[in-house]
């Protein structure tokens, strides 16, 4: 991915990539690509009650393992479904409310394909705005 430096819209210098047709550029536009980003969140909190639960038990800490343990995965868990309410409820077309995570009659898209429109829309399909107005 080639990288391009130009001004952000607060003024700071910001790394941008130049544009392909895979860059979620629409999301970028509407300042919700973190809801992507925040996927991290639980995907680092999973691995962290796998690698953290042996570890304690190695500095004699038995009593905690199964507290850190219970409780990473639940904060995991917890984390993983905000993410999901984010990813179908809050990526919408400020504009036109148009939610393109979303099929006409309310339900979710699969993931994937969600993901796939997503990262080819450089505009709203419903109002063509390409950003917050
Ligand atoms: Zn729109």
């Amino acid at each position: 991915m080639r990288l391009s430096l130009r001004l952000g819209s607060s003024g700071v210098l910001r790394a941008f990539p130049v544009k392909t047709s895979k860059n979620y550029r629409w999301l970028r536009g509407i300042h919700r690509y973190w809801i992507l980003q925040a996927e991290i969140v639980w995907l680092l909190l999973f691995i962290a009650a796998f690698a953290l639960a042996p570890t304690l038990a190695l500095f004699d800490a038995e009593h905690l393992v199964g507290w850190t343990f219970g409780g990473l995965l639940v904060a995991s868990f917890l984390a993983a479904v905000i993410q999901h309410f984010f990813f179908y409820r809050a990526i919408r077309c400020p504009k036109c409310g148009y939610n393109p995570t979303r099929h006409k009659d309310g339900t979710n898209l699969p993931r994937k394909t969600a993901l796939k429109r997503l990262a080819e829309m450089d505009s709203c399909p419903s109002c063509k705005a390409h950003r917050d107005v």
